[in-house]
């Protein structure tokens, strides 16, 4: 039964955890415990992905003047399609590449993984989805997760780790689209906006996508 089935621990690393982080989230740190213990049960594929962006990126606002982390949009436009665009919030410089930021947490026992997985490496485009960045017409700066996936023969998909309600919420999305039976695990998550009017908005998008959001006394889990 667990042959078919994938868990994907999203972006756990230093820059997106307290106390040093750039893009803290609250207690992200926290969720180590239930990650770990997710590492545990028989996945038929793990996969770790890392935000790793160069150092100018275009999602830190420092790149675009006067613009202010947490608070100014910007909008990106497909190299490929000018017709494809994104709007999006602008962060400050986090997990560029080859930095301290950018290193899964020590305490994520990422051994166990099969896998880990880089996005974000292109410095024109903001992939919060593990499978890359929004533009598909063409694709642009795809990171290979849904390859991988396929190539593995997976069915269905657990996704967990950092933040809800970016990278988890739209890697979760992308899978329900592409036809995976997909989880959000939602106390092995934590949210950049932690208030209850956030948290509720983000489950909604995710369930009209299809995706289911449990919890980890989930009989999903216990599954033999
Ligand atoms: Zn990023």
């Amino acid at each position: 039964m667990w042959s078919k089935v994938a868990l994907a621990v999203i972006d756990f690393q230093e820059d997106f955890c307290p106390p040093n982080g750039s893009l803290a989230v609250n207690d992200g740190r926290s969720i180590a415990p239930a990650i770990n213990h997710l590492l545990s049960l028989p996945f038929a594929l793990k996969v770790a992905t890392r935000d790793y962006h160069p150092v100018d990126h275009i999602s830190f606002a420092t790149q675009h003047p006067g613009a202010q982390p947490f608070v100014s949009q910007h909008t990106i436009t497909s190299p490929e399609n000018k017709d494809e665009t994104q709007t999006t919030t602008l962060w400050p410089p986090h997990c560029v590449q080859r930095t301290k930021g950018a290193d899964l947490i020590q305490e994520f026992e990422s051994s166990k993984v099969d896998l880990i997985l880089d996005k974000g490496q292109d410095k024109r485009v903001e992939s919060y989805s593990a499978f890359g960045p929004p533009f598909r017409k063409p694709p642009v700066a795809m990171s290979g997760f849904g390859t991988k996936l396929k190539d593995a023969g997976v069915t269905k998909l657990f996704v967990v780790g950092l933040a809800f309600d970016f990278c988890v919420k739209h890697t979760a999305i992308d899978a329900a689209r592409e036809g995976y039976e997909t989880y959000v695990i939602e106390d092995a998550t934590k949210a950049v906006d932690q208030s209850e009017n956030a948290l509720a908005a983000s489950r909604a998008e995710m369930e009209q996508a299809g995706v289911k959001i449990i919890h980890l006394d989930s009989d999903e889990l216990t599954m033999n």
